[in-house]
């Protein structure tokens, strides 16, 4: 143990054990012995899923040559502690022996899958984001895991685009706070720990922002919007220290982000000085051929090597055309020393020089192998990213002594769907993820019955199970009807133009709701869905995204009440597709809504009430909470002065509970239109009934800045609201005046 932190306490220092060399001093001479080929092949990045049995199988044998011939610096999709190993020994041959770095999608969870992103994200709640990416990352490295490409911090106002899921929704405060606590929590104590890997900031940038919702489409938008809504989150994890970065398959306006030299090599590599190295998203150096910006690979190559993309996923351009470039004096042989050397620092960092072998443990791989504890964790974390919408009568929680309960829906005894989109599948993992039907089974009394009718399948216009469905429903008396959208229809690629329940999901529900009995609905999703006749008829509504392993258990405790929830909408959802996008932060429009005395709405639509369905930061409770007049330390401050706010919140309901008390302002009048409101400060708080909390937020001038239209970041005098709620439109609002 003492020699751990040893290494670490020099690794901190840029120091080396061995012979006091720094890490850079390391390189630089590792660097001196390398033929531009084997540079080159520092920055190349296989695919490991054709050789799911190791390599000893494999039928690539020339990428199993390459990598012996010192041409491969990465393999990604390559996991186990017997596999990495085998790849490893590989790299051993080559002529200077270094080592692979392997990387993985460790998105939501590994082993034990967590909820997926958006529905961690409505948890609010940093402690438990961070520790589910320790956890993740814990199980990944004995698994012999280097480095995840995680966290997406990709800002997203458009529910029609799949990969909202995969994000923590629209807001740009939240989303860094959120992409903080994920590469804090996945690199640990520091790279070179064994339990810390890699983290990946991605998708830089702004791929969040695609037209229309379109996965991979172009983004086009000013400067000062890119730099005040999608980029802090990113420069946020480079201040931190994530370890590398993924470009994003979209140009942003007319420049694909993997050739970007304003994003990469300006911004990150220049003004943010930032040390770690870029991966390019999956084949996207090759892919600015289709997209119209190189017209052949050894242009591709050269574009993406002066835009700063440093390591190449999959396109298998660089080997094929670097060499060539820096021999034919197209490409400076500086840029391949450079992206060389910070893939190499890495590596170093990792301890892989010292042993190349070190994550790959079976010993370590088989304690986190259905690991009860980080199940526990699990099951807790997905009971706090439920969101409850509706409780008419609070008809939830449910007793679990009700006589006959109906579990109806196609995703009741589902599952591999808690999963969600991105999980590593091993086998055995899937087979011990907890059902709804077995969750629920397990907490309800031992003399109620649970019941079960499947009603329909997920996505097609098949009725032939509805008669079955609702003459279960006739049996019980109470129905929790659980619907949604595929697993799969949220994540990569899966965007979509309609996003109301699939198939005759909503059919069934009205089929059954004609039985007048009382009904629960859960709603499985991984974005906003759209379901306004649902939440305008049915007296409880549960938003359960996806959960991972325990879902079932997880639900279970909601439902029952063992688990008060207390999760709220890192999105707006909208009434229908044509008002999106639809977000909390928008500006005024010096014509707001006739129908609408509150400045703070938009112009309306003709056919459409204004406001949305569910407003961001919005989800309900078991129990009540009353927020006092909120207390200001002063109003009208001046130059560095700190605004100090207090409110106090009582739990006047039934149950403890947790509550997320949100801060935000709005800048009056600027050089620049400002939003409307802003989310500057946010409290997770736990309240017995009956008790109250004292919640205290600072702000600062530093929280007043934004970029004017020639990009400079700073804040202006004048008039500001202060607003403290319990979402982004019930909130308490005090005006301010602060001088400079
Ligand atoms: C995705 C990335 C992912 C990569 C590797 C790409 O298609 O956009 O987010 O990390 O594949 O699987």
């Amino acid at each position: 143990m003492k020699r751990v932190y040893f290494l670490l306490a020099f690794s901190a220092l840029g120091m080396s054990v061995y012979g006091q060399k720094t890490t850079d001093q390391r390189v630089a001479e590792l660097l001196s012995k390398m033929t531009l080929e084997e540079k080159v092949g520092q920055m190349v990045q296989y695919s490991g899923f054709e050789y799911a049995t190791g390599p000893q199988h494999s039928n690539s044998a020339a990428v199993l040559d390459e990598i012996k011939k010192g041409k491969v610096g990465s393999m990604l999709n390559v996991a186990g502690a017997e596999e990495t190993r085998a790849f490893q020994k590989l790299a051993m041959q080559s002529r200077l022996k270094i080592p692979l770095l392997f990387g993985q999608d460790v998105i939501h969870g590994y082993r034990t899958t967590f909820p997926v992103n958006i529905g961690q994200a409505a948890s609010w709640d940093l402690g438990m984001i961070e520790k589910s990416e320790r956890i993740a990352a814990t199980e990944a490295s004995a698994y012999g895991i280097h480095w995840t490409f995680a966290p997406m911090v990709d800002i997203a106002r458009d529910p029609r685009w799949g990969r909202v899921m995969e994000g923590s929704g629209e807001d740009t405060y939240l989303g860094t706070q959120i992409g903080l606590a994920r590469i804090k929590g996945f690199q640990g104590k520091g790279l070179g720990s064994l339990d810390a890997i890699m983290a990946c900031a991605k998708h830089f940038a702004a791929y969040g922002a695609a037209i229309g919702g379109r996965d991979y489409n172009s983004v086009d938008m000013s400067l000062r919007q890119l730099n005040e809504t999608y980029l802090p989150p990113f420069k946020a994890a480079a201040e931190a220290g994530v370890a590398t970065f993924m470009n994003s398959f979209n140009d942003i306006n007319g420049i694909p982000a993997t050739a970007n030299q304003y994003i990469q090599r300006n911004l990150l590599k220049g003004k943010w000085n930032y040390k770690g190295f870029v991966v390019s998203d999956w084949g996207s150096i090759g892919e600015m051929i289709p997209h119209g910006y190189a017209k052949n690979s050894a242009e591709a190559a050269e574009k993406a090597i002066q835009g700063g993309s440093d390591m190449d996923m999959e396109s298998r351009v660089y080997m094929a055309e670097l060499p060539k470039l820096v021999k034919e004096g197209k490409v400076d042989a500086k840029l391949v020393d450079d992206a060389t050397g910070r893939i190499l620092t890495k590596k170093f960092e990792m301890g892989l020089f010292d042993d190349p072998y070190r994550f790959s443990n079976e010993k370590r791989q088989k304690e986190q192998l259905n690991n009860q504890e980080n199940r526990k964790f699990g099951r807790e974390f997905g009971s706090k990213s439920i969101v409850l919408l509706k409780n008419k009568e609070n008809i939830l929680p449910l007793s679990k002594t009700v006589k006959t309960v109906a579990l109806i829906g196609p995703f009741g005894k589902e599952t591999v769907a808690n999963h969600g989109f991105w999980s590593i599948a091993f086998k055995d993992d899937l087979q011990r993820i907890v059902s709804q039907f077995d969750g629920i089974k397990n907490q309800l009394d031992k003399n109620s019955t649970l019941l079960y009718a499947k009603g329909c399948n997920v996505d097609d216009q098949d009725k032939t199970m509805f008669a079955e469905a609702i003459e279960t429903a006739r049996k019980s008396d109470v129905v929790i009807m659980t619907l949604g959208e595929g697993h799969a229809m949220s994540g990569e690629a899966k965007s979509r133009s309609n996003i109301g329940f699939s198939g005759v999901q909503e059919d069934l529900l009205k089929e059954v709701a004609k039985t007048g009995k009382p009904i629960i609905l859960m709603i499985n999703a991984g974005r906003p869905l759209i379901f306004n006749w649902a939440a305008d008829h049915i007296p409880a509504i549960v938003y359960t995204w996806w959960l991972g392993t325990e879902a079932g258990n997880s639900i279970a405790d909601v439902l029952f009440g063992t688990v008060n929830p207390s999760g709220k909408l890192p999105m707006t959802f909208p009434r229908n597709e044509g008002q999106i996008p639809v977000y909390y932060n928008h500006y005024n429009t010096g014509r707001p809504a006739k129908n609408n005395t509150d400045r703070n709405y938009v112009s309306a639509y003709i056919d459409l009430d204004n406001d949305p369905k569910f407003p961001f930061g919005f989800g309900l409770s078991y129990t009540d909470f009353t927020y006092s007049d909120m207390i200001l330390s002063s109003e009208n401050l001046k130059g560095n002065q700190r605004l100090n706010i207090s409110v106090t919140v009582s739990n006047t309901g039934k149950y403890d509970g947790e509550e997320v008390v949100q801060l935000y302002i709005r800048d009056l009048f600027g050089k620049v239109v400002r939003p409307v409101k802003e989310l500057k400060g946010f409290k997770k708080i736990f309240i017995k009934k009956g008790e109250n909390q004292k919640v205290d937020f600072t702000l600062t001038p530093d929280d007043l800045k934004f970029f004017d239209d020639e990009l400079n970041f700073d804040w202006e005098a004048g008039e500001f609201d202060i607003m403290v709620g319990t979402n982004s439109q019930n909130v308490q609002t005090k005006r301010i005046n602060w001088q400079k």
